[in-house]
């Protein structure tokens, strides 16, 4: 027997799990992966990564950065094992995936309080419930939730960028180097372009053949954070050199200076041996794509171990459906948890996943449990789930300082925009301390 039943074992599933375990709280874990796979993962672990391999900033004076750190102090265990499995990626902490998600998947596997079941769930139990089945949630599950919440959950479209295998990059045309590095840091690989090759690789995109979409896609918003790359060519000439092709900071050492444009790979997995083209998400057929992308200088002959593609995003209307312990109003034996409330990445599911498992064990141990203060990243996050943002325009968020409360300078000053930042970092941690004691 167990006391709360959590579906779906991604990011915020595995934590809220991993958190009730650790307060001696009986857990089922049900994980259709095993059984049934989605469109986007490739493998039955846990809390696997679908596309990036990067948690983002690592440092506290960027939002997610001191998100990691709050998750840390409460016993994270997605946190801890991107630990265990980080690869290098400048100030940013990425992670080898497979390392990382087998890692998740053993700790949750063998711990005595949770019972992993591999099975698709499609109705909504009657008991103590977290639904943490993600932006895509199965289709029977999704329209219970739908009937429950009394509304159509929403769709919208993310997509997804290509990796390329390391031995097919030719390393005499690019380079290694981060950028405005001195040296020190040689954490991307580096392909230079021209502005000649910039100009026909933008053609190329926007001529490009796209993927079809269904009848029930179109008009749907894609997410900023996630634009396909053909859709910031359209935008103009320059979005793509003003975005993800930036050449600013990065001097080509056969030249001695910047390149007209640049497109840079990440380190995918330990071994090194795979490299993600950063933010060239796509939805371009299949075929266009190795077409397209082998006009990058140094991708000639590249060999693509994934390539981009598109998915849907399932979630709901939190502020108006969930209370402010992520419970569902109508129905407060279902508590949400990680992408399907609305937040956006990796980070953000796992920790709103904490917060679910923390919230559970407290109301089944009948201790009291505020929310975080809203001035820590757990409680801003938390704050624009559940009460703050206006209910036409809710839309999935990654954590950012505009969640927070503005800092109120005693000294009636200026502060430049690093100083702030490092504010908010500390006003942070001592709220997080406080609320911790408390
Ligand atoms: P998931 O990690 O998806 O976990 C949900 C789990 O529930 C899955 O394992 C699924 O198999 C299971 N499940 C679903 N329905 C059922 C059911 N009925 N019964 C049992 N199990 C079920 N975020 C980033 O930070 N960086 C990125 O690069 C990034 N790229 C993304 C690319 C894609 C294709 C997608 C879909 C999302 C991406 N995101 C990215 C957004 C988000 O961070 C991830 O989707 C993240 O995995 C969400 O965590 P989650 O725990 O809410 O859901």
């Amino acid at each position: 027997t167990y006391q709360v039943h959590i579906i779906g074992g991604g990011l915020a599933g595995s934590e809220a799990a991993w958190q009730l375990a650790q307060a001696g709280i009986k857990v089922r874990l049900s994980e259709m992966r095993g059984v049934e796979g989605t469109p986007a993962h490739q493998t039955d672990s846990l809390a696997e990564l679908v596309c990036s391999n990067s948690f983002r900033s690592d440092d506290p004076a960027n939002a997610v950065g001191l998100l990691h750190h709050e998750m840390r102090a409460l016993g994270s265990l997605i946190m801890a094992k991107a630990d265990k499995h980080r690869v290098p990626a400048g100030s940013a902490l990425a992670v080898d995936r497979e390392g990382y998600a087998e890692g998740v998947t053993e700790a949750i596997a063998s711990h005595p309080n949770i019972e992993l079941v591999r099975e698709r769930v499609d109705a909504l139990p009657d008991g103590r419930v977290i639904i943490a089945t993600g932006p895509l949630t199965a289709e029977a599950l999704a329209g219970q939730i739908g009937s429950a919440t009394g509304e159509d959950a929403l769709a919208f479209f993310d997509a997804i960028a290509p990796i390329v295998h390391h031995h097919s990059i030719d390393m005499d045309v690019a380079w290694m180097a981060s950028r405005w590095d001195k040296g020190e840091t040689k954490d991307y690989i580096n392909c230079p372009m021209t502005k000649e090759q910039y100009l026909a690789f933008h053609q190329a995109l926007i001529d490009g053949e796209k993927g079809e979409f269904k009848e029930w896609e179109k008009n749907t918003p894609y997410f900023d954070g996630c634009m396909p790359i053909e859709v910031m060519a359209e935008r103009g000439v320059d979005t793509l050199r003003y975005g993800p092709m930036k050449p600013v900071g990065l001097d080509n050492p056969k030249t001695g200076r910047w390149p007209y444009a640049v497109v840079q790979l990440r380190q995918d997995n330990a071994l090194g041996t795979l490299w993600n083209i950063v933010g060239f998400q796509t939805k371009l057929k299949h075929g266009e794509q190795v077409r397209i992308f082998r006009t990058i200088p140094g991708l000639e002959n590249a060999e693509f171990a994934r390539l981009g593609g598109l998915h849907r995003n399932t979630f709901i209307q939190s502020p108006r459906l969930l209370d402010g312990t992520l419970r569902l109003k109508s129905r407060p034996n279902i508590r949400f948890a990680g992408q399907i409330t609305g937040c956006e990445g990796y980070v953000e599911s796992a920790a709103i996943g904490l917060l679910a498992g923390r919230f559970a064990a407290a109301e089944i141990l009948g201790t009291e449990m505020a929310p975080p203060p809203p001035t820590t990243a757990l409680g801003a996050l938390l704050g624009h789930i559940t009460g703050g943002a206006e209910i036409d325009s809710y839309q999935p968020m990654n954590v950012n300082f505009g969640l927070f409360p503005p800092l109120v300078d005693a000294k009636g000053g200026r502060k430049s925009k690093s100083d702030r930042k490092a504010m908010y970092a500390e006003r942070a941690g001592e709220a997080l301390k406080d609320w911790m004691a408390a």
